[in-house]
């Protein structure tokens, strides 16, 4: 990536059509019941997101949700994200998803994804994935992505897949409780760990993990900044300033939208520069 010419790194962005496979509507009532709690059902192409980041000079992080086991859903594969990050690394960095109830062989392709697609990172929902942070299950994953010294994602907070629908969609909150990383950042301090999004309801929890334990970010993803608790914004200007990241949630919130908004949301003028930038560009390995 060549950081040098982009304005912002957006650190957490959706792949959600595949064009290698064919539409998946398994389970398509959860997309009914996002697009009605997110009041938007636009899906663009992985094409059509790196042409709108390109356009506006920022670079970005992108991956899809393996939830196979809990959902039934076939996912979005893994290698046409990364096949896309390759042939645009000028813009584009992908991350993996992995199902953790693959165990050890999700952990074989964990491997093969860093060592020959060129996978930069992983990403996991707890909520919609059906699985505890800490799980056993999860681990051969996990020390794949610790030998490489990757970060990992992991959604943090309320999930607006399933709000609304009959049982939450069987969905359990309790799984994206941020305090639950505490455990995984001390048995795995070479792997980052991200926490996704304002943690509502648990904010405190997040901002507390992530004081206490270095190897602990946080991403800004998800929420208008006119809407981030005040204490985020307050850890963001002080304690937590090289470890908060800008990040939108693409397709559900555009960074441009992010940016007009994070304006008028009281973080200081000097940390803006890391969080929008420098902070990613330390994450993810990136030279100045
Ligand atoms: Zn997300």
């Amino acid at each position: 990536m060549d950081c040098t010419n982009l304005i912002a790194i957006d650190t957490h962005t959706h792949a959600e059509i595949s064009c290698w496979n064919p539409f998946d509507n398994y389970g398509e009532e959860y997309d009914r019941a996002a697009d009605k709690y997110f009041r938007s059902s636009r899906r663009p192409t992985i094409q059509e997101s790196i042409d709108y980041y390109r356009e506006r000079k920022i670079g970005f992080v992108m991956f899809g949700v393996d939830a196979e086991s809990q959902l039934g859903r076939r996912r979005i594969p893994n290698e046409e994200i990364a096949e896309a990050a390759q042939k645009n690394s000028d813009i584009m960095i992908a991350f993996a998803s992995i199902d953790p109830h693959k165990g050890k062989m999700g952990a074989r392709e964990a491997r093969r994804l860093v060592e020959e697609h060129g996978v930069k990172g992983f990403k996991f929902h707890p909520t919609v994935q059906g699985f505890h942070p800490y799980d056993k299950m999860a681990w051969p994953i996990y020390e794949v992505i610790a030998e490489h010294k990757l970060p990992a994602i992991f959604h943090t907070g309320h999930s607006g897949i399933g709000s609304g629908m009959r049982c939450g969609g069987g969905l359990r909150l309790e799984y994206s409780n941020p305090m639950h990383l505490d455990d995984v950042a001390i048995d795995f301090p070479d792997m980052q760990i991200v926490m996704a999004h304002p943690s509502f309801p648990w904010q405190d929890e997040a901002l507390s993990v992530a004081t206490h334990k270095p190897n602990v970010w946080i991403d800004l993803s998800g929420w208008s900044p006119k809407y981030f608790p005040k204490q985020l914004i307050q850890y963001a200007n002080t304690l937590l300033k090289d470890r908060v990241l800008f990040a939108s949630d693409w397709p559900l919130i555009s960074p441009e939208r992010w940016l007009k908004d994070s304006e008028e949301a009281g973080f200081k003028p000097e940390v803006m520069p890391g969080i929008l930038k420098g902070n990613a560009m330390r994450l993810l390995g990136l030279a100045a």
